[in-house]
């Protein structure tokens, strides 16, 4: 849950001020991209933990509402919802995460819901619950033929087995400096596919761009253009329709405040697409 308080005063330590307002809005990447690829169809399950808490019901509640399978989400009665703390003063913006109950998915958490997993078309990850965990689901998928996607946000250097296990991984530019070693682009280039902001994605040597939109918060860009490919990937694209598919469904996204508002549908994707595309 991201709870955003907008304050004109940034509080010194041990002071208290007055702020603006405040609001709280369903977040967590991997709620974002489930449900990013949930809006343009997909059939999608989602593994995680939340608190036993008020915020654990709403965030169960909103992926409910977009058609999200929470079948493989429990209840932690240890830990509280994972949570941002965003204090935001003009467009500047300082956040606190607190994991929670995320940090408890652990290998042998998501190992009980496998059936998830081996009924999956794709596999998509991010880096939000323990390293171990996607480790474990990496290995997993690549044992059974799942394609596994991994969206390594927030970065931190990968292990080479966990490159070799994923079949895709979608940093943004400044992920990718953090994430690997030369030598590990060099061996593994193919997997890497990196998004671009504005200017679109890269893979292997091809440039896709993303369509010119008037761009008011980029929050969630990257969530909907992971779940988006997912998405396309899974119901059959080749690699490059899927790019430019994908980063049209996430310029719907920057033109809207908030992550999850403008995520598109199949037909507002389609609408904006030059030409038709099929799997
Ligand atoms: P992140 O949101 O993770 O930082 P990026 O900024 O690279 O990732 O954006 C992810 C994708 O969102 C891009 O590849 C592109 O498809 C789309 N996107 C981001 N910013 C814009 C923009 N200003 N105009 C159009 N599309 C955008």
């Amino acid at each position: 849950m991201d709870v955003v308080t907008d304050t004109e005063l940034l509080p010194s330590q041990g002071e208290t001020v007055l702020g603006k307002d405040y609001f709280m809005t369903p977040g967590g990447k991997g709620a974002n991209q489930a449900v990013a690829a949930s809006r343009l169809g997909g059939d999608v399950s989602f593994i995680g933990k939340v608190g036993n808490d008020v915020f654990g019901d709403r965030l169960m509640a909103n992926l409910q509402q977009n058609g999200v399978n929470t079948e493989g989400i429990e209840s932690s009665e240890t830990f509280s919802s994972g949570m941002a703390n965003v204090l935001l003063k003009n467009q500047d913006n300082r956040i606190i995460v607190v994991p929670g109950a995320n940090n408890q998915v652990t290998a042998e958490y998501a190992e009980h819901y496998s059936h998830i997993l081996t009924e999956s078309n794709i596999v998509l990850a991010q880096l939000e619950i323990p390293l171990s965990t996607i480790e474990w689901c990496s290995a997993f998928c690549h044992e059974h033929g799942i394609p596994f996607i991994l969206n390594p946000a927030p970065a931190q250097l990968l292990p080479e087995t966990l490159i070799k296990h994923s079949t895709y991984i979608t940093p943004n530019e400044e992920e990718y400096t953090k994430i690997n070693s030369p030598s590990i682009e060099k061996d593994y280039g193919e997997t890497f596919i990196t998004t671009l902001g504005a200017h679109g994605v890269t893979y292997r040597n091809m440039t896709v761009p993303a369509p010119q939109v008037k761009a008011i918060d980029t929050t969630g860009a990257g969530d909907t253009f992971n779940g988006a490919l997912s998405y396309y990937l899974a119901s059959g694209y080749n690699v490059e329709d899927a790019l430019y598919l994908s980063n049209t469904a996430a310029s719907f996204t920057v033109e809207h405040p908030g992550a999850q508002a403008g995520m598109p549908t199949w037909e507002q994707v389609r609408e904006r697409t030059d030409k038709e595309r099929t799997p």
